[in-house]
């Protein structure tokens, strides 16, 4: 096994980092919020609408089949990608389409519109983390009041670990879905996927995963995880906006009823009635993302020419000189700092003494572009007394010398401000 550290020489591909800010080289620490796109991304795209733009799935002419069969190609090389067979990827328009999507799906199956095994009772549960962003919580707050089901969620320890003794109590008998996220976009932390699992298998429970932090980042293989469902976001693996998925597993995929209805997705309508077609195509109801699914499966083919283990490797190294400069500066509070625990390049902190959107300020006044707010994950900042944090996230462009110069800065801040010693 080598020793040196990987690195990637990729600045080049990126066109977009090559820009200053307020006079100062971009340090672009937001990969958590979108990932910036390499050149082969935007020209898989335009190459795409400038010589094949076409709909897919329709017309009889050479310009539909190139479409349709680009359309497809992408499908096998996302899929691929993520360890899952191309009829195991829904195309949606992103993460939040995706969850949406089997929320919805469950609640028309409580309805009667699809097979019991999905269906909801009054009394049965849904479990998600205190970790959850927005996207995998409140679709299944509103299931739950549609369906009077009971939506419970496993606490978070005061590192930023999942509290896996609650999760073995909370999830039991009345448990119908287990939904929680891979990496949290807050903590960074991975999440211990093959220890929920087992526990929602026991109790004959759906797996939810949300892979928007851990797709980009770390090899992500669908079938090994052992989920029945996962939603990934494409704009935050260096794939164009509009775009994502969900992975299924074929039996549940081809037993779980649409949630969006219209042209593409049926075999025959009449005034009356409709069949639909299989899975995939039965919940890609609409015109499809044709030119994001292409521009993305050019992101998946970049990523894996890279190596997955190698970016893994490298946002280690990463993320380890981001937490242990952050741990040095006098008043920043890593929000979950445990150590020993597996992660990605995503550190929130807060500054004492100093208002979230300040520090963003004042590192965007330095070219340092970081994410304030809540991050779209209100609960787990509640869990750990705040209303806004300061998010800094890595991709396979960062360079140690951008740590370093967003660590200088931040250093910077509590003096500034005056507040501290
Ligand atoms: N889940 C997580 C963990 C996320 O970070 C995000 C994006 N902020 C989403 C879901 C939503 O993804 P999308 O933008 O594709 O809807």
């Amino acid at each position: 096994m080598s020793s040196t550290p990987t690195t990637f020489d990729v600045r080049a591909d990126f066109p977009i980092l090559s820009q200053t800010v307020h006079g100062t080289p971009l340090v672009y620490l937001d990969s958590g919020a979108t990932s910036q796109k390499p050149q082969v991304v935007l020209d898989a795209e335009v190459d795409f609408l400038t010589r094949a733009n076409s709909a897919v799935h329709r017309g009889a002419h050479t310009l539909a089949g190139e479409a349709t069969e680009l359309f497809e190609d992408a499908r096998a090389t996302v899929s691929g990608f993520l360890g899952a067979r191309p009829e195991q990827l829904v195309w949606t328009s992103g993460a939040t389409f995706a969850l949406n999507l089997v929320a919805y799906a469950i609640g028309n199956a409580t309805a009667g519109r699809g097979p019991s095994r999905f269906a909801l009772a009054p009394g049965d549960e849904i479990v998600v983390t205190e970790t959850e962003h927005h996207a995998n919580l409140i679709p299944w707050q509103e299931l739950a009041a549609r369906t009077g089901a009971v939506l419970r969620s496993i606490p978070v320890r005061d590192d930023g670990t999942l509290d896996t003794d609650a999760a073995a109590s909370l999830i039991g008998e009345r448990t119908r879905v287990v939904a929680f996220t891979h990496v949290s976009n807050v903590l960074g932390i991975v999440n211990p996927v093959a220890e929920l699992v087992a526990l929602a298998r026991t109790a004959g429970a759906l797996t939810v995963l949300d892979a928007c932090q851990s797709a980009p980042h770390l090899p992500f293989d669908f079938d090994a995880l052992g989920v029945d469902l996962a939603a990934f976001s494409g704009h935050k693996m260096l794939g164009p906006y509009g775009v994502g998925g969900l992975l299924g597993r074929s039996d549940v995929l081809d037993d779980l009823p649409p949630f969006l209805t219209g042209g593409s997705m049926v075999t025959t309508v009449t005034l009356d009635e409709a069949h639909f077609l299989a899975a995939p195509q039965k919940f890609e109801a609409g015109t499809q993302p044709v030119s994001q699914a292409i521009g993305l499966a050019a992101a998946a083919r970049y990523l894996e020419g890279l190596g997955m283990d190698a970016v893994h490797d490298r946002e280690r190294t990463l993320e380890r000189r981001m937490m242990a400069g952050l741990r040095e500066i006098e008043g920043v509070r890593i929000l979950g700092d445990a150590s020993g625990v597996e992660r990605v390049g995503i550190a929130s902190f807060d500054v004492e003494g100093v208002h979230a959107h300040d520090v963003g300020q004042f590192l965007d006044d330095r070219g340092v572009a970081v994410r304030v707010g809540h991050h779209c994950a209100k609960p787990l900042h509640a869990r750990f007394g705040l209303t806004a944090s300061v998010r800094a996230s890595t991709s396979v462009f960062t360079t140690d010398d951008e740590i370093d110069v967003f660590l200088d800065a931040l250093a910077g801040v509590r003096p500034f401000f005056g507040v501290g010693a």
